[in-house]
């Protein structure tokens, strides 16, 4: 959604941010691929090539969000186009981002992606192939295919990570604010174990001390960095947006851990929210880009 509100044209943002923000449609960002790490995006090898009237896409991609979700309606897919006025500064001009509304022929939904186990229905993580996908160069609505232009889909990628990382860091936030919450219920209301309450049990108040100052510690930075994107945009606010993107998924896994440990036998059940948040914390990690590479 943010890539058409920052860098959609007027009839991009006419055709699908509209209804995108009305909750009509949903769409997917399709960069990830199979075949390659896709962690470095120079290593992306969809192709994209203009023949005639229409731009032709190969490719195959993975763990693409929201495909299964029934309002599913479009795809903007990163590849790499061979251009004339590359010249010497090929490597960073090379991507394109590309709208491929989701019923168009060629496209191949192969199969759905399970992380842990869970297939995060409805609108899930799936592999996609392109074979010889075909869009025309106006759009199918006379709004263009091609996101700001040719060779600059490394700009809008670039561009677009540090609002959401954001986002994604509140979420986790609050997954684990929550993880504490009915863990301090279920804690108070357990009875005794040797004596002792598991209220007053020292051990047992440390660890939920040690929670609580985490979860705080990663709120503030948060925080922050929320800040400096309202004073100077993502490029000023990269150092921070790095910082918690490492940050905040490891403090909320940590205090959701803590939580399962403190239900005991219910903590790994299915009668609690807790192992869910533990897979989509520990995966936050790996998604939107990896916790190690923004630690290099
Ligand atoms: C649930 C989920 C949802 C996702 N949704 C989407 C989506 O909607 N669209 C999309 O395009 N992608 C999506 N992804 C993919 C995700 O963004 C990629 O998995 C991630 O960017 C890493 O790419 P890769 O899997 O190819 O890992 P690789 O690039 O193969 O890297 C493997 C590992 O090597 C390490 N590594 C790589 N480079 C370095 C480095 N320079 N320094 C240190 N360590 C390094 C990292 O730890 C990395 O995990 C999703 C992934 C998951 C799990």
């Amino acid at each position: 959604m943010e890539v058409f509100a920052k860098y959609g044209n007027e009839k991009q943002k006419k055709t699908w941010l509209q209804p995108l923000l009305q909750g009509t449609i949903r769409s997917a960002f399709a960069m990830t691929e199979y075949n390659v790490p896709s962690s470095d995006a120079l290593n992306i090898a969809t192709t994209i090539e203009r023949t005639g009237d229409d731009y032709i896409i190969n490719g195959h991609k993975w763990y693409i969000s929201g495909v299964g979700h029934p309002n599913f309606k479009v795809y903007l897919v990163l590849g790499k186009m061979k251009l004339e006025s590359q010249g010497n500064k090929r490597r960073h001009t090379e991507h394109t981002l590309i709208i491929v509304p989701a019923d168009t022929a060629g496209i191949q939904v192969k199969r759905p992606l399970h992380v842990f186990g869970y297939d995060d229905a409805n609108h899930g993580h799936f592999e996609v192939v392109f074979n010889d996908v075909r869009v025309p160069i106006n759009g199918t609505r006379g709004e263009g295919s091609i996101i700001l232009g040719e060779g600059r889909g490394f700009e809008v990628i670039q561009g677009r990570l540090g609002p959401g990382r954001i986002h994604h860091c509140m979420r986790s936030l609050g997954m684990a604010e929550r993880a504490l919450e009915i863990t301090l219920t279920r804690i108070l209301g357990r009875g005794k174990t040797f004596g002792t309450s598991l209220d007053s049990n020292p051990v047992i108040r440390q660890m939920i001390a040690q929670a609580r100052m985490k979860l705080d510690q990663a709120r503030y930075l948060t925080w922050h960095a929320a800040k400096e994107i309202d004073r100077g945009g993502s490029r000023m606010a990269m150092l921070p947006i790095s910082m918690i993107k490492v940050v905040v998924p490891n403090a909320a896994c940590e205090v959701v851990d803590t939580c399962i440990q403190l239900h005991g036998a219910m903590g790994v059940s299915q009668d609690t929210i807790l192992p869910r948040f533990y897979a989509g914390l520990r995966t936050l990690r790996i998604a939107d880009g990896t916790n190690s590479v923004h630690i290099a």
